[in-house]
């Protein structure tokens, strides 16, 4: 199977439209776009530098260097030059075209993505404001206006993470029943061969580096894989995703190479009920955090709360971790929308007990209009107790 050639053609103009109208709404008047997965998000642009200048008439300004400048060309003409515009910046540093064309385009109030931004390119975009005599005012953007746009997919999109779902699951389906992760192999070599099977399913590249944890390296949660070989009878995490067309899936199955014992197999049935109730609380109109209580309940009850310290599950999209956060409340966060039609999400509870074993179980659900649709469909693989 094949990746497809080139990403479908996206709504760039009503995505920049939709983001243009935000600034406004923030009062506004222009958003420093740095976090490279919202300016291709915007554009189209796949770049591993460069910044977009987006200003409340809905115009983004590519400021790229030489070697972009080719592809943002080629955007500016796909999407339209009255709301894109590919701006060199092979001259001067891109914090100094910032302020320049900050200062150009009249913007008083101007947004920075702090959480994108080093506090070096903070200070030097803030020197060339002065240097460029600009008195206005430089906000935060703690809203995270352009991830908060990204949270709700469209229908290309959901037709993307769907189609990167079926594909993993096809690929976790072989790799559990070849028996790829079996005793006598490293974490490195079944690591290996889970990469391979991914890519073969047509993806582009892996979401994020497989995690292969066996044995006692089990109960590490994002253990990278090692030269430790296999055993007969113990647990093994693991825990792979693919980018497909642009967007990531995730998925995580925990195997035992053997018969669990009885206290392993209760952990195992515990997270299991977690996860099913937490992908049953997904719906429209529940809070992020409600679906993370659903699962952590269930362990909770099992006895095992405290060996959940992770969140239930994340966002899926360009990015394999975003927007929405399906975890405990934390003070220092703003408060999460509600769950709508839309949004796509790994639910993954997973309990890790320190020197007996660490099970985690991941699929990857879809918010529909009146619940949730699951897009990984693959057996759960537990081998049944003696
Ligand atoms: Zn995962
Ligand atoms: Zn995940």
């Amino acid at each position: 199977m094949r990746a497809p050639d080139s990403l479908p053609v996206f709504d760039f103009r009503g995505r920049l439209a939709r983001a243009a109208a935000a600034l406004r709404t923030a009062g506004v008047d222009a958003l420093v776009v740095s976090h490279l997965p919202n300016l291709r998000y915007l554009s189209g642009l796949e770049a591993t530098a460069g910044t977009g200048l987006l200003t409340a008439d809905g115009c983004l300004h590519l400021l790229v260097d030489p070697r972009y400048e080719a592809a943002a060309s080629a955007r500016v003409a796909e999407v339209g030059a009255d709301v894109l515009a590919a701006v060199p910046t092979a001259e001067v540093s891109a914090p100094v075209r910032i302020a320049r064309h900050a200062t150009g385009e009249g913007a008083r109030r101007l947004l920075l993505e702090s959480r994108a931004l080093s506090v070096h390119d903070a200070r030097q975009l803030q020197r060339a404001l002065i240097g460029a005599h600009w008195t206005g005012e430089l906000l935060d953007d703690p809203l995270d206006l352009i991830e908060d746009l990204r949270r709700v997919k469209d229908a290309q999109e959901l037709a993307l993470l769907r189609e990167g779902g079926t594909r993993l699951s096809a690929a976790a389906r072989g790799i559990l029943a070849d028996g790829v992760a079996r005793p006598g192999r490293t974490e490195l070599e079944v690591a290996a061969e889970i990469d391979a099977r991914v890519r073969a399913e047509g993806f582009s590249r892996a979401a994020f580096d497989t995690i292969v944890a066996s044995g006692p390296r089990s109960a590490f949660p994002h253990a990278r894989p090692t030269a430790r070989r296999l055993e007969a009878g113990e647990v093994v995490v693991l825990d792979f995703g693919g980018v497909y067309g642009g967007y990531c899936v995730d998925l995580t199955r925990t195997v035992c190479l053997g018969h669990p014992s009885s206290e392993v197999d209760r952990q195992y049935h515990a997270v299991r009920a977690a996860q099913q109730a937490g992908c049953a609380a997904v719906r429209p109109g529940v809070l992020p955090t409600d679906v993370d209580r659903a699962a952590r309940q269930v362990l909770e009850a099992a006895g095992l709360g405290e060996a959940f310290g992770h969140g239930t599950g994340h966002g899926l999209g360009l990015e394999v971790h975003e927007a929405p956060r399906l975890a405990r409340p934390r003070p220092e966060d703003a408060a999460q929308p509600p769950l709508e039609a839309g949004v796509a999400c790994t639910i993954e509870p997973g309990a890790y007990v320190t020197g007996r074993a660490g099970i985690r179980i991941e699929d990857d659900v879809v918010v529909t209009a009146d619940g949730h649709e699951r897009i990984t469909d693959v057996p759960f693989g537990w081998p049944t107790a003696h």
